[in-house]
């Protein structure tokens, strides 16, 4: 069992399965939610040591909604891991931010129905989520050149893309990006005291935005691979600039409190 606070997290998204630039060991980690989407690998990026989760599991066998996202969050923080980066592919709603660009949300809109998006259903307990991600994580990704910083991901149900009404419906709330995986995972971080930050990767242009026919599955992970080694690039680059221990303050424990649930 790792020290808390020893190693920094990843959880890739489509396409984004192997990141680390030595890996020492995979292991197999069990919760009281099930086992997490694959094995973790263990290794290091920029001379930190890091865990790697692939989403979608190791040959994308999880769509967005079925995803275990609390056995995953679980196994990481059972690690030693407090906190992660969540890279993603994303759908955008502003015509300026085309494919390829790397933007860090600071906002997100839950549009999801029926996930298991909390560990405690029981014992009264509420977490901040008013900003739902971990500044310092944010500023280690922002600093890069070319990163957009800012913007509100609406995080929809799936597995099907948006209609060209809903997409307009999003975009003139204000939402910049659209999402499948971004919840609940950012808020089973903060729950677990896990400092969490989204980076998106935008592979298209959402429908009703672009005049076309709409998004296409294959068109989407074309795009994604196309800009999947540069974008891990800039993750590595983010990780050389935070601290694995928690310093932050944004989410503080949950002390006084007798949580339902124990924390690994
Ligand atoms: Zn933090």
């Amino acid at each position: 069992m790792h020290q808390n606070g020893r190693m920094l997290g990843v959880i890739g998204g489509s396409g984004f399965y192997t990141f680390l630039e030595s890996e020492v060991r995979t292991v197999t980690v069990d919760t009281p939610y099930g086992r997490p989407s694959a094995p973790v690998t263990i290794g290091s990026v920029a001379g930190h040591a890091v865990a790697f989760l692939p989403r979608h599991g190791a040959t994308h066998e999880y769509s967005a909604h079925t995803v275990p996202y609390r056995a995953n969050l679980w196994a990481l923080r059972k690690l030693g891991v407090r906190r992660v980066f969540g890279p993603c592919a994303v759908g955008s709603l502003d015509p300026a931010h085309g494919p390829g660009t790397v933007v860090v949300p600071d906002q997100l809109v839950d549009r999801t129905s029926g996930r298991a998006d909390t560990y405690f259903d029981s014992g009264g307990i509420h977490v901040d989520f008013a900003d739902p991600y971990c500044p310092t994580l944010r500023a280690a990704v922002t600093a890069l050149p070319d990163v957009v910083d800012g913007g509100t991901m609406v995080v929809i149900q799936g597995p099907r893309f948006s209609t060209r009404a809903e997409s307009r419906w999003f975009a003139s709330a204000g939402f910049g990006l659209v999402n499948m995986t971004g919840y609940p995972e950012s808020v089973l971080a903060r729950e677990l005291e896990i400092c969490y930050a989204t980076v998106a990767l935008v592979t298209d242009l959402d429908a009703g935005i672009e005049a076309g026919e709409g998004v296409k599955t294959a068109e989407v992970f074309a795009q994604f691979q196309r800009n999947v080694e540069p974008f891990k690039q800039l993750i590595r680059e983010a990780i050389a600039r935070v601290a694995p221990e928690r310093t932050c303050t944004h989410c503080l424990p949950h002390t006084g409190l007798t949580l339902p649930v124990e924390l690994p």
